[in-house]
């Protein structure tokens, strides 16, 4: 089976305490799955990483999850992928996941979706990557964070470029169609240099 593009998805093991975040992870899968696109994700089976795989595979789409071996007992590896890659480090985990993708989307999460956020961002000022970076901002959750970045730009700690290296929106489709459009235009990454 060939697959139109690749995502790569950031978000939550756990649901979070407003349903709009399921929701939203929902409508992310099923709008890959109906555009013949492939989820790559951490391979978990809870929270909102198992929504949004469970949403792609109802929809026809494929799933790549990735997870260390230490992680699959904890995070209940999802052995409903299409693929399963079961990995000896984190590192080695984050590494295939940004090989596989063509574009990168965070949804609401906790620690380990915000680290992933902002390395592949790092990654992306410092060129190791040109692939496109989407923020998918469910009922205002990423508020306070883009705040918190603004007064790093005024503080100029921040360049309003490196703003601009990642879109962020509250709409899931629209912001799928801009990351899938952005990627077909892009070189192809470098991440052998990482
Ligand atoms: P969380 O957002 O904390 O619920 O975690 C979401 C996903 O990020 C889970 O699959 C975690 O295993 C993963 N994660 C946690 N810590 C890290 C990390 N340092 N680097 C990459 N992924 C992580």
């Amino acid at each position: 089976m060939t697959v139109a593009f690749s995502v790569c998805v950031y978000c939550g093991s756990r649901c979070g305490t407003d349903p709009a975040f399921g929701s939203a992870a929902a409508e992310v899968g099923t709008w890959i799955g109906q555009h013949n696109g492939q989820l790559v994700y951490g391979g978990g089976g809870a929270g909102l990483m198992r929504v949004v795989a469970d949403a792609t595979l109802a929809a026809g789409g494929r799933v790549v999850g990735v997870i260390p071996q230490s992680l699959v007992d904890r995070e209940w590896a999802h052995h409903g992928c299409s693929e399963l890659h079961i990995v000896q480090t984190m590192h080695d985990r984050k590494r295939m996941m940004a090989e596989r993708a063509d574009a990168f989307l965070a949804l609401p999460g906790g620690l380990g979706t915000l680290e992933e956020l902002f390395e592949v961002w790092t990654w992306r000022q410092l060129g190791y990557h040109d692939k496109p970076i989407g923020l998918l901002n469910v009922a205002g959750y990423y508020d306070r964070l883009r705040e918190f970045l603004n007064v790093s730009v005024e503080q100029q700690l921040v360049g309003d470029w490196q703003m601009r290296l990642i879109r962020a929106d509250n709409d899931p489709a629209a912001l799928l169609q801009s990351l899938v459009d952005a990627a077909a235009i892009s070189p192809a990454a470098r991440l052998d240099e990482i």
